[in-house]
């Protein structure tokens, strides 16, 4: 017999938004159930994170979060060079301590387990999730779904992309004599280039190119597009020892949900918004949508006549945020387009129609998508 266990909210995906949410939720009285498939410490793109992270960690009590460390950042950009801070984060030890932060607050977590097929409850509504932990199964009921499954997500629905499709190939490494700052980013000519020394001195040694570039390469065409490209940076390539997995693959285009939010289930994070990761705000962004996301779930559990306005609230929130950041990414491109002419820059330099011009508009905006003058959120030197 199948065992049934209940909970006002179920959580899938303990990542930074998954967290997040589950312990704002759980310190607004609800009870909430996490379930996480991974076995945390994980490894996770997304470990140089731009300074915002600080402010995003101090609004949710966050004073001493593990696992961060300030960094220095060098950028070669639109043919000038760049220093600003940053931080590295070793995704491992942040992402747990984010789920303890969850757990202490009250949340149930299973973990490792899957969620699986979110079916509607009969009757008076909600949801009975199918959960598989180790060679046990049980029903999870709950009256509301949060999907922080991340890019693919648990509930399905349609995603607005870029028009122009980025692949990120990547690997990890060990140093060669590294030395100066520990995150390196370079633009090629039709590529942009991202390394990261980690905490636990390997190095993440990204590539982001067109898709249609690397679609249909073989494993090994691929691994050696990949490290050709690492070995023309000299800002990279002669930093690199040896490669210690094998070449990876995967999307890294922008995308905003279609449907973000419904009366008994919400996305947050990578389910509901992909950012271009050249602007290093895709953990820290995730974590907003949780915390706007929570506030909305709020909202729609437990004050009934303002459930609409709460969630067209968060509705308007994401597009905002996707259409700042997407001018944004475009501003940073446009200014590569003009020393390098060619088919990689020249669509990504266009922000997408509905999208107010880029330059002049940048004092209008919200602090948490304020521009700066180079990627990763440098700074001139
Ligand atoms: C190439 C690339 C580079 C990036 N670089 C940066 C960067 O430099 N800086 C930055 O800030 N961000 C970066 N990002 C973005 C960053 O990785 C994400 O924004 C961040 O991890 C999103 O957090 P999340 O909680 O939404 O999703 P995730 O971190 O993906 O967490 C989702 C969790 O859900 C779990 N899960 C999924 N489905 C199920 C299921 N059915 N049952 C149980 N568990 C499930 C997964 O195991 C996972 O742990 C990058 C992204 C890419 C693709």
């Amino acid at each position: 017999m199948t065992t049934t266990v209940r909970a006002d909210i179920c959580v899938v995906g303990g990542g930074p938004a998954g967290s997040t949410a589950a312990r704002r939720l759980a310190l607004l009285g609800h009870s909430v159930h996490l379930v996480e498939r991974a076995v945390f410490p994980r490894r996770r793109l997304g470990d140089s994170l731009a300074p915002g992270i600080s402010q995003v960690l101090g609004a949710l009590g966050h004073h001493a979060p593990a696992g961060l460390h300030p960094a220095e950042l060098f950028a070669r950009w639109a043919g000038a060079e760049h220093h600003a801070p940053t931080f590295v984060a070793d995704r491992g030890v942040f992402d747990t301590f984010l789920l303890d932060q969850a757990r202490t607050a009250g949340v149930r977590i299973s973990q490792p387990a899957l969620a699986r097929r979110p079916r509607r409850h009969d009757g008076d509504g909600g949801w009975r999730i199918e959960v598989r932990q180790a060679d046990q199964r049980f029903d999870l009921e709950c009256r509301f779904l949060v999907d922080a499954g991340g890019r693919t997500g648990l509930l399905r629905g349609n995603r607005r992309r870029a028009v122009t499709r980025t692949t990120a190939l990547y690997g990890y490494w060990t140093p060669s004599a590294w030395e100066g700052p520990d995150v390196r980013v370079e633009a090629g000519r039709d590529e942009w280039l991202c390394a990261t020394l980690l905490p636990d001195s390997t190095v993440d040694a990204m590539v982001f190119v067109e898709r249609a570039r690397c679609m249909g390469l073989a494993r090994d065409a691929r691994s050696r597009l990949y490290r050709s490209l690492l070995f023309t940076s000299d800002l990279v390539g002669p930093w690199l020892g040896t490669q210690l997995t094998g070449t990876f693959a995967c999307d890294a285009t922008s995308s905003i949900t279609e449907d973000a939010v419904g009366r008994d289930w919400i996305k947050i994070g990578e389910a509901a918004l992909t950012l271009d990761p050249l602007s290093s705000q895709g953990v820290q962004t995730a974590m907003t949508t949780a915390m706007q996301g929570s506030a909305a779930v709020h909202s729609i559990l437990r004050r009934h006549a303002t459930a609409s306005t709460a969630a067209a609230f968060y509705r308007s929130y994401l597009q905002r945020i996707a259409r700042l950041h997407e001018e944004l990414a475009a501003e940073h491109y446009s200014r590569q387009r003009q020393v390098e002419h060619r088919q990689f820059w020249i669509p990504r330099a266009v922000a997408p129609s509905g999208s107010r011009t880029v330059a002049g508009a940048v004092g209008s905006r919200p602090e948490e998508a304020r521009p700066s003058p180079v990627p990763h959120s440098a700074r001139t030197s």
